[in-house]
Formats: structure tokens, sequence, C-alpha cells
């Protein structure tokens, strides 16, 4: 009988530990002699500054891992004695991201992403509140609030050291721009 699959989340803003937990889940799995499968999705251009083939935290950690165009290619790279496959930045992966981790859970495999719940403007982002849906374990991580102190569940957009307005595109590769963690009552989307 193959082994039952499932489906672990972890989410919250930028900068409040999604990485580092993915990584130390990784490392767990590892020295339980599993085999572990890392993915990134190519558009992140993070990746790409720091070298590619590796997820990394702002901590520092990293571990191995290779970047995929789209969804779909999971499908494609997973190899028949996988045990574990993590998804890091799984906000940037289409929809397709859905009925492939069904597809890799049903098949046995342990499936853990990593993403971003919410954009800059606080609105849902990408596939990650449907696979925080479909998910057994749920994990959503706070970040500590710039502004304050106190724990953060928001990511706060900055243009030239002012909150970028609500109508910015979502997606600004590579940009100059600043992002950091803020909490609900100093997270701020100007909107005209
Ligand atoms: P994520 O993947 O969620 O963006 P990382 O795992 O890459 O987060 O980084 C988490 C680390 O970032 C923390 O352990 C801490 O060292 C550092 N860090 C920097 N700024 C903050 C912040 N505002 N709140 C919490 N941690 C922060
Ligand atoms: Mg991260």
């Amino acid at each position: 009988m193959p082994a039952t699959g499932s489906l672990e989340v972890i989410t919250g803003p930028m900068f409040s530990g999604k990485t580092d937990e993915l990584i130390r889940r990784l490392r767990r799995a590892r020295i339980a002699r599993q085999k572990v499968q890392v993915f990134y999705p190519a558009v992140d251009s993070r990746y790409a500054e720091s070298g590619f083939g590796k997820v990394t935290s702002h901590a520092g950690a990293e571990f191995d891992a290779a970047p995929v165009r789209a969804a779909q290619d999971l499908l494609r790279l997973v190899e028949d004695d996988t045990s574990v496959m993590a998804i890091d930045e799984a906000q940037f992966f289409d929809d397709d991201i859905l009925r492939v981790v069904e597809r890799l859970v049903a098949g046995g495999v342990r499936v853990i992403a990593a993403g971003l719940d919410t954009d800059f403007r606080g609105e849902p982002f990408g596939p990650v509140p449907a696979l925080m849906a479909q998910a057994e374990r749920l994990d959503k991580l706070q970040a500590i609030c710039m502004q304050c102190g106190e724990p953060a569940s928001r990511t706060q957009r900055l243009i030239g050291g002012k909150p970028a307005g609500a109508h910015d595109p979502v997606v600004v590769v590579g940009a100059g721009e600043l992002y950091e963690a803020r909490c609900r009552a100093h997270h701020k989307v100007p909107r005209e």
C-alpha cells in the first residue's frame, strides 16, 4: 500500500520565518533518511541575485532547490522515491498548483508549501489561500512590526520610503523597493 500523503502549509507575511520553518522540517526529513525535493517559482528574482539553486531565509539558512516555470512541471520533476516535496514562495504559482498538489498527495507524497497569504495590499495572494483550505496542517506565522514591535501579520510595501498605493502592480520583481513587516494598525495602503 502506498504511504499516505498530506499537505502542510506555512504562511504569514514577509520576515515571519516561513523559509526558516520550511528548512527546519526539511532537515528533519533528511535526518529520517527521507528523500526530499525542493522547488521555487522561476519568477522569484531574489534567488537569482543570491545564486540559483537554493531557497534562502532572511536569517541566512539555505537549502538546495530547483526553479520551476509552471506548477505542472512539478509532476514531471518529482522522482519515484521522493517522500517530501517542498515548495517555497508558493504565491507566485498559477492555480494549477492546487491540482498538482492534490495529485502528489494522492500519490503518497508529503507536500510542504510555504508562501505569502496576502499581498502588500492585504488581499489574498494567488493560490495560497486555497492551499490553506486544502491543508491537513496549517501554520500562520507572524513577524515583528517594524513600527511598534508587536506581532506583524502584514507586509508593508514602501516606494521611496512611502506606503505604496493600492493600484501599484502586485508583483514588481527585482525593483529597488522595500518591504517590511507590520501589524494591522500600522499597515497602510493609500487608496485614491
Ligand atoms: P519569510 O520566509 O517568512 O520571509 P525568513 O524565514 O526568510 O522569513 O526569515 C525570518 C528571519 O528574518 C527571522 O528569523 C529574523 O532573523 C529575520 N527578520 C528580519 N526582520 C524581521 C521582522 N520584522 N520580524 C521578524 N523577523 C525578522
Ligand atoms: Mg521566505
